[in-house]
């Protein structure tokens, strides 16, 4: 019998197998998908949120225990647990050497990114690049890996994990840790999550999945069925204004359209419904997800001039060109005398200072609901781009209840060999909200820790007499 068994393919999963082959068990880790898509929603990260007290090889100045858990507790709004948050935190200043020791590589960021330079660590080659490393260390250090292995239920006895099953296959192991991400990817189970608005329409059905195709939540859902203890909220999600051509699927980071702030957004209707320079576009691109799922159809349109042409990251796909602002409704798709009124409404209420894009400018508007507080210049200089913008949803918060040894709970009551890591967990951390490269640094520390633990509990059942001993 195998000592233990993981179950999911990125990140975390990779984390708990290295550790639990480091501590002297046999490890087998099931991914449920093939071997071109393996790494889940990991393979799309660029960063992990470091703590540091002093200057580290590619992290700038000191981001300390405290500004971290701060800046954790203000985008949470307090929907987190203190004494895991600060596990995450610590654990992320010194699990870069470990790292590194499994063929990870870090890289400084690209110049214009400062304040990200002090907090967060690059992967060279992205989060591909990291998975891809991790897997060959796994392999080399003789952890068994099988793709396309979606388990779809545990055999689980008085909270003590007894067996998987892929199908029909029975797999059994001394101890198990599930790092199989959220629900993201099923599309029914967000449907129900986010239920029919007042339109009659199911919003759910219009979204688009930023990451793997294979986070379906079956193990989540089939642990609630099993009396797990559950932690945060179905209907929250991470979810970001994408481009509406993206991919349903695995569109990652490249499908953000990030010149709102710097135009106006209008609904189907040709109508703005919020204001798109409140505040730095970092702090607020995750909000806008949200605003376009309210919207008729959970479609918004972003529209810039040519001014804001060289201010922002290009999308990968050029936007809808016009001449005017006219041609640019009728090629959008949009009623033209209403996109008309609107861009008129605004371009009048602008109130131009010193625009600067680095600043919260004076540059807004006068008499217009919704209001554009900062960066309002007039769309005025042809050619004027529109792209269209689509719900995003990265992640969901709903998981297992964990301690600081990443057990599973049931009644209260921690299991003796079953563990979770990951986003399966991390809405113990991350009630709400989100701050950049958080999701990496709660999935590596909870990830280690759970393959060690389970390296223990199944070599302790393996052998309890030298167990005993060495304790
Ligand atoms: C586009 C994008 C960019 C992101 N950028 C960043 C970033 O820069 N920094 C950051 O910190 N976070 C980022 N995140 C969030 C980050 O991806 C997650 O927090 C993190 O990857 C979660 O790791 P995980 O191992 O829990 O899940 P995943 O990496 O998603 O892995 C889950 C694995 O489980 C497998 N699986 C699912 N169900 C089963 C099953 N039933 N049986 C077997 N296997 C199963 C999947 O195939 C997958 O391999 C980003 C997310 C996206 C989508």
């Amino acid at each position: 019998m195998i000592d233990v068994l993981v179950i999911g393919g990125g990140n975390a999963a990779l984390c708990a197998a290295l550790m639990a082959r480091e501590a002297g068990a046999s490890v087998l880790l099931l991914e449920a998908a093939p071997r071109a898509w393996r790494g889940g929603n990991s393979g799309h990260t660029r960063n992990l949120r470091c703590m540091h007290d002093a200057p580290q090889d590619v992290l700038v100045d000191a981001y300390p225990e405290e500004e971290f858990w701060q800046d954790l507790l203000k985008v949470t709004g307090g929907i987190t647990n203190e004494k895991l948050a600060r596990i995450a935190i610590r654990a992320s200043s010194t699990c870069r050497d470990w790292m590194r020791r499994h063929g990870v590589f870090f890289q400084p960021p690209l110049s214009g990114a400062l304040h990200v330079a002090r907090t967060n660590a690059f992967f060279m080659g992205g989060g591909k690049a990291l998975v891809n490393a991790y897997y060959r260390s796994a392999e080399k250090l003789g952890v068994q890996i099988r793709y396309e292995a979606p388990v779809d239920r545990l055999e689980i006895e008085h909270g003590e994990f007894k067996a998987a099953y892929v199908g029909a296959e029975r797999i059994e192991a001394r101890a198990c840790v599930l790092a199989a991400g959220g629900f993201e990817s099923n599309r029914e189970w967000l449907r129900e999550a986010w239920g029919q608005n007042e339109r009659g329409e199911w919003p759910a059905d219009n979204f688009l999945i930023r990451g793997t195709r294979y986070n379906q939540g079956t193990l989540i859902r089939h642990m609630e069925a099993q009396g797990a203890d559950m932690i945060g909220d179905p209907s929250q999600s991470h979810c970001v204004a994408i481009d509406a051509r993206a991919p349903l699927y695995d569109g990652g980071i490249c499908t953000r359209i990030d010149c709102v702030s710097l135009g106006v957004v209008v609904n189907n209707r040709g109508q703005r419904f919020y204001d798109e320079g409140e505040d730095f576009w970092p702090k607020r691109y995750a909000i806008w997800g949200r605003l376009v799922a309210q919207q008729p159809g959970q479609i918004g349109y972003s529209i810039i001039d040519s001014k804001a042409i060289g201010r922002f990251m290009p999308p990968v796909f050029p936007g809808v060109q016009a001449d005017s602002l006219g041609e640019l409704a009728r090629k959008l798709g949009l009623d033209e005398a209403t996109f008309m009124q609107t861009l008129n409404a605004y371009n009048a209420a602008c109130r131009v200072g010193t625009f600067d894009h680095t600043a919260l400018d004076d540059c807004h508007t006068e008499g217009l609901a919704p209001a554009k507080t900062h960066w309002a210049l007039p769309i005025d200089t042809g050619p004027f781009y529109g792209y269209a913008l689509r719900p995003g949803i990265t992640f969901t918060y709903l998981g297992l209840k964990v301690n600081d040894r990443a057990e599973v709970h049931f009644g209260g009551l921690p299991s003796d060999n079953l563990y979770v890591a990951g986003e399966m967990m991390a809405g113990n951390v991350l009630g709400q909200g989100y701050t950049a490269g958080v999701g990496m640094s709660i999935g590596t520390a909870f990830g280690r820790i759970a393959g060690t633990e389970a390296a223990r509990a199944a070599l302790r059942m393996k052998n309890p007499e030298t167990q005993r001993a060495a304790a």
